[in-house]
């Protein structure tokens, strides 16, 4: 334990197992990915949003969502993190992607791995398809990772992929052009400018008189 002047510092670790139930509407996505190596979405009767992973109501109206829809299995990458450092509970050794996919024919984004590309060349905008594993057992390891899709036509709406290596460099420029303005130095009233100041209220104050009278 170190103590710091106002307050303490106690290392701990923690491991949680558990479980969750996925409840029957959600079961359904599972057996898809394990028994049809399909990736399903469930559209809100409301707002027509498709979500992956998929959740009993809406996120964004609330309505009760019923229905399914199958997504053909690719995307885009949105965004991504490289994990450099071996945690039990991570399915393969580091380095490995981390990146959030918003699958062709989705409004939500779904995270796993991606596979099958060095770190430093995964992109921001990179199309991608699903991989599945051999041995599936219903769950999200069933998808086994995310792999680059050179054969996936790009969508109109992407932007030009952003190289992660870059994206320092923009921000950099910015802060450069913008300058922040000066600080203003407090003016500091001398003996003598207050004076005049009280001269000048002193003969305005005159002024006035006189034109009342
Ligand atoms: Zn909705």
């Amino acid at each position: 334990m170190t103590e710091a002047k106002w307050a303490f510092e106690v290392p701990g670790k923690l491991e949680i197992p558990y479980r969750y139930f996925a409840g029957t509407f959600s079961s359904r996505w599972f057996r898809a990915l394990r028994d049809e190596k399909k990736i399903l979405g469930c559209r809100c009767p409301t707002c027509r949003k498709v979500f992956v992973p998929p959740r009993g109501n809406c996120e964004r109206c609330l309505s009760k969502i019923e229905e399914w829809v199958e997504l053909p299995g690719t995307g885009t990458v949105e965004s991504f993190t490289v994990v450099r450092y071996a945690e039990p509970f991570q399915p393969h050794k580091p380095p490995l992607v981390l990146a959030a996919i918003k699958l062709d024919g989705a409004d939500s984004s779904l995270i796993h791995l991606l596979g099958g590309v060095p770190p430093d060349q995964v992109q921001v905008g990179q199309r991608v398809k699903a991989v599945f594993a051999e041995e599936r057992k219903g769950r999200i390891t069933d998808i086994s990772h995310f792999a680059p899709a050179a054969e996936a036509k790009k969508k109109a709406e992407y932007k030009k992929p952003v190289v992660q290596k870059t994206r320092a460099k923009p921000q950099a420029k910015v802060k450069g052009k913008v300058k922040k303005p000066a600080a203003k130095k407090p003016v500091k009233k001398t003996a003598a400018k207050k004076q005049a100041a009280q001269k000048k209220a002193v003969k305005k104050i005159v002024r006035k008189s006189k034109r009342s009278r």
